[in-house]
Protein backbone atom coordinates (compact mmCIF):
# COMPACT_ATOMS: atom_id res chain seq x y z
CA UNK A 1 0.00 0.00 0.00
CA UNK A 2 1.30 3.34 -0.97
CA UNK A 3 1.95 5.64 1.80
CA UNK A 4 -0.91 6.92 3.83
CA UNK A 5 -0.88 9.78 6.13
CA UNK A 6 -1.44 8.73 9.70
CA UNK A 7 -3.20 10.73 11.82
CA UNK A 8 -0.94 13.90 13.76
CA UNK A 9 -0.06 11.69 16.61
CA UNK A 10 1.71 9.59 14.68
CA UNK A 11 3.21 11.72 12.39
CA UNK A 12 4.07 13.93 14.64
CA UNK A 13 4.81 12.00 17.83
CA UNK A 14 7.89 13.67 18.32
CA UNK A 15 6.35 16.55 19.93
CA UNK A 16 3.17 14.96 21.08
CA UNK A 17 3.10 13.40 24.84
CA UNK A 18 3.02 9.69 23.50
CA UNK A 19 5.20 7.11 23.76
CA UNK A 20 5.66 4.24 21.35
CA UNK A 21 3.16 2.09 23.49
CA UNK A 22 0.49 4.52 23.46
CA UNK A 23 -2.98 3.40 22.44
CA UNK A 24 -3.92 5.73 19.51
CA UNK A 25 -7.43 6.60 18.82
CA UNK A 26 -7.22 8.25 15.49
CA UNK A 27 -9.82 8.61 12.31
CA UNK A 28 -7.43 9.93 10.31
CA UNK A 29 -7.50 13.79 11.22
CA UNK A 30 -4.81 16.36 9.94
CA UNK A 31 -2.60 16.32 6.25
CA UNK A 32 -5.59 18.62 5.50
CA UNK A 33 -5.33 20.64 2.05
CA UNK A 34 -2.97 24.31 2.23
CA UNK A 35 -4.89 25.89 -0.95
CA UNK A 36 -4.00 28.34 -3.02
CA UNK A 37 -6.55 31.32 -2.86
CA UNK A 38 -6.35 33.55 -6.37
CA UNK A 39 -8.96 35.95 -6.09
CA UNK A 40 -7.99 36.67 -2.17
CA UNK A 41 -4.10 36.73 -3.27
CA UNK A 42 -4.88 39.40 -6.32
CA UNK A 43 -7.08 41.37 -3.98
CA UNK A 44 -3.91 41.86 -1.80
CA UNK A 45 -0.93 41.80 -3.82
CA UNK A 46 0.85 38.87 -2.38
CA UNK A 47 -0.22 35.30 -1.65
CA UNK A 48 -2.93 34.03 0.14
CA UNK A 49 -3.86 30.64 1.19
CA UNK A 50 -6.53 28.78 3.35
CA UNK A 51 -5.57 26.29 5.64
CA UNK A 52 -8.85 24.25 4.78
CA UNK A 53 -9.50 22.23 8.15
CA UNK A 54 -13.33 21.38 6.91
CA UNK A 55 -11.47 17.98 5.12
CA UNK A 56 -10.99 16.77 8.74
CA UNK A 57 -12.70 13.32 9.33
CA UNK A 58 -15.66 15.18 11.51
CA UNK A 59 -15.36 18.10 9.43
CA UNK A 60 -13.65 20.56 11.81
CA UNK A 61 -10.29 21.09 13.06
CA UNK A 62 -11.31 20.35 16.51
CA UNK A 63 -10.86 16.77 15.26
CA UNK A 64 -7.07 17.56 15.58
CA UNK A 65 -7.62 18.10 19.37
CA UNK A 66 -9.91 15.08 19.69
CA UNK A 67 -7.09 12.52 18.70
CA UNK A 68 -5.16 13.49 21.28
CA UNK A 69 -7.68 14.15 24.29
CA UNK A 70 -9.57 11.20 23.73
CA UNK A 71 -6.00 8.81 23.57
CA UNK A 72 -4.98 10.41 26.63
CA UNK A 73 -8.15 9.70 28.50
CA UNK A 74 -7.82 6.24 27.30
CA UNK A 75 -4.55 6.19 28.89
CA UNK A 76 -5.74 7.41 31.89
CA UNK A 77 -8.32 4.91 31.72
CA UNK A 78 -11.55 6.80 31.92
CA UNK A 79 -14.83 5.14 30.69
CA UNK A 80 -17.21 8.19 29.94
CA UNK A 81 -16.06 11.83 28.36
CA UNK A 82 -18.15 15.33 28.67
CA UNK A 83 -17.72 18.15 26.66
CA UNK A 84 -19.59 21.18 25.98
CA UNK A 85 -20.35 22.29 22.40
CA UNK A 86 -21.56 24.90 20.30
CA UNK A 87 -21.80 21.86 17.76
CA UNK A 88 -18.54 21.10 16.45
CA UNK A 89 -16.28 19.67 19.17
CA UNK A 90 -19.43 17.37 20.11
CA UNK A 91 -19.35 16.05 16.28
CA UNK A 92 -15.86 15.33 16.95
CA UNK A 93 -15.84 14.08 20.63
CA UNK A 94 -18.76 11.75 19.72
CA UNK A 95 -16.67 9.89 16.78
CA UNK A 96 -13.39 9.35 18.68
CA UNK A 97 -15.03 8.30 21.58
CA UNK A 98 -16.94 5.56 19.15
CA UNK A 99 -14.01 4.37 18.21
CA UNK A 100 -12.33 4.38 21.42
CA UNK A 101 -15.26 2.55 23.34
CA UNK A 102 -16.28 5.65 25.69
CA UNK A 103 -19.37 7.24 26.94
CA UNK A 104 -19.55 10.49 25.12
CA UNK A 105 -22.38 13.66 27.25
CA UNK A 106 -21.69 16.32 25.37
CA UNK A 107 -23.71 19.83 26.55
CA UNK A 108 -25.09 22.17 23.95
CA UNK A 109 -27.21 25.11 24.04
CA UNK A 110 -30.74 24.76 23.58
CA UNK A 111 -31.72 25.56 19.59
CA UNK A 112 -28.01 26.93 18.85
CA UNK A 113 -26.67 24.45 17.35
CA UNK A 114 -26.56 23.54 13.20
CA UNK A 115 -28.12 20.28 12.03
CA UNK A 116 -25.24 19.24 10.85
CA UNK A 117 -23.68 18.98 13.43
CA UNK A 118 -26.15 17.77 16.08
CA UNK A 119 -26.97 15.30 13.30
CA UNK A 120 -23.00 13.66 13.75
CA UNK A 121 -23.29 13.40 17.29
CA UNK A 122 -26.89 11.94 17.24
CA UNK A 123 -25.58 9.06 14.69
CA UNK A 124 -22.32 8.38 16.34
CA UNK A 125 -24.67 7.70 19.95
CA UNK A 126 -23.55 10.65 22.25
CA UNK A 127 -25.24 11.52 25.03
CA UNK A 128 -26.97 14.72 24.25
CA UNK A 129 -28.20 17.22 27.17
CA UNK A 130 -29.61 20.27 25.52
CA UNK A 131 -29.32 23.03 28.39
CA UNK A 132 -31.48 26.16 28.43
CA UNK A 133 -28.39 28.74 28.38
CA UNK A 134 -25.29 29.19 26.13
CA UNK A 135 -22.22 27.72 25.71
CA UNK A 136 -20.66 29.41 28.55
CA UNK A 137 -23.07 28.44 31.07
CA UNK A 138 -22.79 24.69 29.10
CA UNK A 139 -18.62 25.03 29.83
CA UNK A 140 -19.45 25.41 33.53
CA UNK A 141 -21.85 22.36 33.70
CA UNK A 142 -18.84 20.18 32.03
CA UNK A 143 -16.23 21.12 34.34
CA UNK A 144 -18.56 21.17 37.21
CA UNK A 145 -19.25 17.20 36.25
CA UNK A 146 -15.76 16.55 35.88
CA UNK A 147 -14.50 17.43 38.91
CA UNK A 148 -17.61 15.50 40.60
CA UNK A 149 -18.12 12.74 38.64
CA UNK A 150 -16.31 9.94 36.87
CA UNK A 151 -16.14 11.29 33.38
CA UNK A 152 -13.11 13.45 31.39
CA UNK A 153 -13.55 16.73 30.21
CA UNK A 154 -12.60 17.21 26.72
CA UNK A 155 -12.94 20.53 26.15
CA UNK A 156 -9.75 22.64 24.78
CA UNK A 157 -9.53 23.67 28.30
CA UNK A 158 -7.95 20.12 28.46
CA UNK A 159 -4.24 20.83 27.61
CA UNK A 160 -4.31 17.70 25.31
CA UNK A 161 -6.96 19.58 23.16
CA UNK A 162 -4.34 21.97 22.50
CA UNK A 163 -1.43 19.72 21.87
CA UNK A 164 -2.85 17.78 19.16
CA UNK A 165 -4.35 21.63 17.96
CA UNK A 166 -1.05 23.07 17.40
CA UNK A 167 -0.39 20.50 15.06
CA UNK A 168 -1.71 22.19 12.20
CA UNK A 169 0.82 25.12 12.36
CA UNK A 170 3.33 22.05 11.86
CA UNK A 171 1.77 21.42 8.66
CA UNK A 172 1.43 24.91 7.33
CA UNK A 173 5.20 25.41 7.97
CA UNK A 174 6.03 21.68 6.73
CA UNK A 175 4.01 22.67 3.22
CA UNK A 176 5.60 26.30 2.72
CA UNK A 177 9.30 25.98 3.65
CA UNK A 178 8.82 28.11 6.66
CA UNK A 179 6.53 30.50 8.61
CA UNK A 180 3.97 32.52 6.66
CA UNK A 181 4.03 36.63 7.29
CA UNK A 182 0.82 36.65 8.68
CA UNK A 183 -1.93 34.02 9.61
CA UNK A 184 -5.05 34.63 10.36
CA UNK A 185 -8.15 32.85 12.05
CA UNK A 186 -11.23 32.96 13.73
CA UNK A 187 -11.76 32.76 17.27
CA UNK A 188 -14.20 31.50 19.77
CA UNK A 189 -13.44 30.09 23.15
CA UNK A 190 -9.75 30.87 21.98
CA UNK A 191 -7.73 27.62 22.29
CA UNK A 192 -7.03 27.80 18.43
CA UNK A 193 -5.33 30.83 18.54
CA UNK A 194 -3.44 29.35 21.61
CA UNK A 195 -2.81 26.29 19.87
CA UNK A 196 -1.34 27.64 16.34
CA UNK A 197 0.89 30.10 18.30
CA UNK A 198 2.47 26.86 20.48
CA UNK A 199 2.91 25.14 17.02
CA UNK A 200 4.89 28.27 15.64
CA UNK A 201 6.65 28.98 18.44
CA UNK A 202 7.84 24.96 18.87
CA UNK A 203 8.80 24.45 15.46
CA UNK A 204 10.82 28.21 15.16
CA UNK A 205 13.07 26.66 18.38
CA UNK A 206 15.34 23.50 18.49
CA UNK A 207 12.96 21.13 20.22
CA UNK A 208 13.60 18.45 22.75
CA UNK A 209 10.70 16.14 23.80
CA UNK A 210 10.28 17.09 27.57
CA UNK A 211 11.66 14.58 30.08
CA UNK A 212 8.69 14.05 32.39
CA UNK A 213 7.23 12.40 28.46
CA UNK A 214 7.03 9.02 29.82
CA UNK A 215 9.30 8.17 26.47
CA UNK A 216 12.78 7.06 27.40
CA UNK A 217 13.31 6.49 23.69
CA UNK A 218 12.70 10.07 23.37
CA UNK A 219 14.33 11.64 26.63
CA UNK A 220 17.61 10.85 25.40
CA UNK A 221 16.76 11.77 21.69
CA UNK A 222 18.73 14.32 19.92
CA UNK A 223 17.92 17.91 19.76
CA UNK A 224 15.74 18.21 16.98
CA UNK A 225 16.91 21.73 14.84
CA UNK A 226 14.62 24.14 14.45
CA UNK A 227 12.29 24.21 11.79
CA UNK A 228 10.95 27.51 10.60
CA UNK A 229 13.55 31.26 10.66
CA UNK A 230 10.47 32.58 12.28
CA UNK A 231 6.88 32.90 13.32
CA UNK A 232 4.25 34.44 11.18
CA UNK A 233 2.25 37.39 12.76
CA UNK A 234 -1.31 36.34 14.01
CA UNK A 235 -4.49 38.26 13.14
CA UNK A 236 -7.47 37.17 15.03
CA UNK A 237 -11.30 37.41 14.38
CA UNK A 238 -14.25 37.66 16.59
CA UNK A 239 -17.42 38.46 15.68
CA UNK A 240 -18.96 41.58 16.52
CA UNK A 241 -22.02 40.04 18.92
CA UNK A 242 -19.67 37.82 20.21
CA UNK A 243 -16.48 39.82 20.95
CA UNK A 244 -15.37 39.87 24.51
CA UNK A 245 -11.46 40.01 23.93
CA UNK A 246 -12.45 43.08 21.49
CA UNK A 247 -14.78 44.69 24.35
CA UNK A 248 -12.47 44.03 26.85
CA UNK A 249 -14.93 42.06 29.12
CA UNK A 250 -17.35 39.50 28.85
CA UNK A 251 -20.74 39.57 26.68
CA UNK A 252 -23.31 37.93 28.42
CA UNK A 253 -25.79 37.44 25.66
CA UNK A 254 -23.33 37.22 22.45
CA UNK A 255 -25.01 36.50 19.44
CA UNK A 256 -23.76 35.93 15.63
CA UNK A 257 -24.84 33.80 12.63
CA UNK A 258 -21.46 32.21 13.49
CA UNK A 259 -22.47 30.04 15.62
CA UNK A 260 -19.29 28.46 16.54
CA UNK A 261 -18.18 31.65 17.93
CA UNK A 262 -20.78 32.38 19.58
CA UNK A 263 -18.97 32.66 22.70
CA UNK A 264 -18.92 35.36 25.14
CA UNK A 265 -16.22 34.59 28.18
CA UNK A 266 -13.34 32.41 26.00
CA UNK A 267 -11.67 30.01 28.32
CA UNK A 268 -8.14 30.69 26.88
CA UNK A 269 -8.93 34.78 26.71
CA UNK A 270 -5.51 35.48 28.40
CA UNK A 271 -3.38 32.65 26.23
CA UNK A 272 -5.34 34.41 23.15
CA UNK A 273 -4.07 37.77 23.93
CA UNK A 274 -0.51 36.59 24.98
CA UNK A 275 -0.61 35.36 21.33
CA UNK A 276 -1.84 37.96 19.86
CA UNK A 277 0.88 40.42 21.82
CA UNK A 278 3.91 38.16 21.51
CA UNK A 279 3.45 37.53 17.57
CA UNK A 280 2.92 41.58 17.14
CA UNK A 281 -0.89 40.60 16.10
CA UNK A 282 -4.58 42.07 16.51
CA UNK A 283 -7.61 40.54 17.84
CA UNK A 284 -10.40 42.02 16.20
CA UNK A 285 -14.01 41.79 15.12
CA UNK A 286 -15.81 41.55 12.21
CA UNK A 287 -19.12 41.69 11.82
CA UNK A 288 -22.35 38.87 11.02
CA UNK A 289 -22.68 41.30 7.43
CA UNK A 290 -18.58 40.94 6.99
CA UNK A 291 -18.73 37.09 8.16
CA UNK A 292 -21.35 36.10 5.24
CA UNK A 293 -20.11 38.27 2.47
CA UNK A 294 -16.40 36.65 3.24
CA UNK A 295 -18.55 33.34 3.23
CA UNK A 296 -20.00 33.98 -0.37
CA UNK A 297 -16.35 34.72 -1.34
CA UNK A 298 -14.82 32.03 -0.35
CA UNK A 299 -17.63 29.71 -2.44
CA UNK A 300 -18.28 31.69 -5.28
CA UNK A 301 -14.70 32.94 -5.72
CA UNK A 302 -12.10 30.23 -4.10
CA UNK A 303 -13.97 27.35 -5.04
CA UNK A 304 -13.83 26.50 -1.17
CA UNK A 305 -17.26 25.67 1.10
CA UNK A 306 -16.95 26.56 4.93
CA UNK A 307 -19.38 27.27 7.63
CA UNK A 308 -20.11 30.76 8.30
CA UNK A 309 -17.40 31.15 11.75
CA UNK A 310 -15.06 29.62 9.27
CA UNK A 311 -15.06 32.75 6.98
CA UNK A 312 -14.51 35.00 9.71
CA UNK A 313 -10.47 34.88 9.18
CA UNK A 314 -11.32 36.06 5.24
CA UNK A 315 -13.73 38.74 6.61
CA UNK A 316 -10.62 39.89 8.44
CA UNK A 317 -8.46 40.07 5.72
CA UNK A 318 -10.98 41.75 3.34
CA UNK A 319 -11.53 44.44 6.54
CA UNK A 320 -7.97 45.37 7.45
CA UNK A 321 -7.39 45.54 3.29
CA UNK A 322 -10.06 47.95 2.82
CA UNK A 323 -8.60 49.93 5.89
CA UNK A 324 -5.19 49.74 4.00
CA UNK A 325 -3.58 47.58 6.58
CA UNK A 326 -2.98 44.41 4.75
CA UNK A 327 0.53 45.37 3.45
CA UNK A 328 1.31 44.06 -0.22
CA UNK A 329 3.85 41.18 -1.18
CA UNK A 330 3.40 39.12 1.78
CA UNK A 331 2.50 35.58 2.31
CA UNK A 332 -0.70 35.07 4.20
CA UNK A 333 -2.55 31.77 5.66
CA UNK A 334 -5.79 32.01 6.56
CA UNK A 335 -7.23 28.64 8.73
CA UNK A 336 -10.80 28.01 7.47
CA UNK A 337 -12.32 25.85 10.30
CA UNK A 338 -14.91 24.14 9.29
CA UNK A 339 -17.07 22.33 6.48
CA UNK A 340 -20.03 24.01 4.67
CA UNK A 341 -22.42 21.27 4.74
CA UNK A 342 -22.29 21.70 8.43
CA UNK A 343 -24.64 24.47 8.31
CA UNK A 344 -25.40 24.41 4.59
CA UNK A 345 -28.70 26.80 5.30
CA UNK A 346 -25.97 29.88 4.94
CA UNK A 347 -25.41 29.21 1.64
CA UNK A 348 -29.26 29.16 -0.21
CA UNK A 349 -30.10 32.06 2.35
CA UNK A 350 -27.21 34.20 2.04
CA UNK A 351 -27.70 38.06 1.48
CA UNK A 352 -26.20 37.89 -1.77
CA UNK A 353 -28.47 35.91 -3.24
CA UNK A 354 -31.44 36.82 -1.92
CA UNK A 355 -34.55 37.91 -4.38
CA UNK A 356 -36.90 40.91 -3.70
CA UNK A 357 -39.26 39.29 -1.15
CA UNK A 358 -36.00 37.79 0.81
CA UNK A 359 -36.48 34.11 -0.90
CA UNK A 360 -33.05 32.29 -0.80
CA UNK A 361 -31.13 30.98 -4.26
CA UNK A 362 -33.83 29.04 -5.86
CA UNK A 363 -33.74 26.58 -8.37
CA UNK A 364 -34.98 27.56 -12.15
CA UNK A 365 -37.41 24.80 -12.73
CA UNK A 366 -38.44 23.88 -16.34
CA UNK A 367 -40.47 20.58 -18.19
CA UNK A 368 -38.68 17.81 -19.59
CA UNK A 369 -37.40 19.69 -22.70
CA UNK A 370 -33.97 20.28 -24.45
CA UNK A 371 -34.63 23.14 -25.77
CA UNK A 372 -36.04 24.80 -23.15
CA UNK A 373 -32.87 23.19 -20.77
CA UNK A 374 -30.63 24.88 -23.08
CA UNK A 375 -32.61 28.25 -23.22
CA UNK A 376 -32.82 28.56 -19.58
CA UNK A 377 -28.79 28.07 -19.12
CA UNK A 378 -28.43 30.68 -22.09
CA UNK A 379 -26.75 28.42 -24.73
C1 LIG B 1 -14.50 25.67 17.48
C2 LIG B 1 -14.61 26.46 16.23
C3 LIG B 1 -14.10 27.76 16.10
C4 LIG B 1 -13.49 28.51 17.24
O1 LIG B 1 -12.28 27.96 17.71
P1 LIG B 1 -11.80 28.29 19.21
O2 LIG B 1 -10.67 27.37 19.43
O3 LIG B 1 -12.96 28.04 20.09
O4 LIG B 1 -11.40 29.73 19.20
C5 LIG B 1 -14.18 28.39 14.87
N1 LIG B 1 -14.76 27.78 13.83
C6 LIG B 1 -15.26 26.54 13.91
C7 LIG B 1 -15.90 25.94 12.70
C8 LIG B 1 -15.21 25.83 15.10
O5 LIG B 1 -15.73 24.60 15.17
Amino acid sequence: MAHQWRGVIREYAERLPVTESTEVITLGEGGTPLVHAPALSALVDGTVYLKVEGMNPTGSFKDRGMTMAITSAVAEGAKAVVCASTGNTSASAAAYATQAGLTCAVLVPAGKISMGKLSQAVAHGAELIQIDGNFDGCLDIARKLAENYPVFLVNSVNPSRIEGQKTAAFEVVDALGDAPDYHLLPVGNAGNITAYWKGYQEYAQPWKKPANSGNPAHDDAVELPAVATKTPILWGFQAAGAAPIVAGHPITEPETVATAIRIGNPASWEKAEAARDESGGVIEAVTDEEILAAHRWLSSKEGVFVEPASASGVAGLIKKHSAGAAPAGKTWVITVTGHGLKDPDWAINNPALQNENGEGAQPTQVPQDVETVARALGL
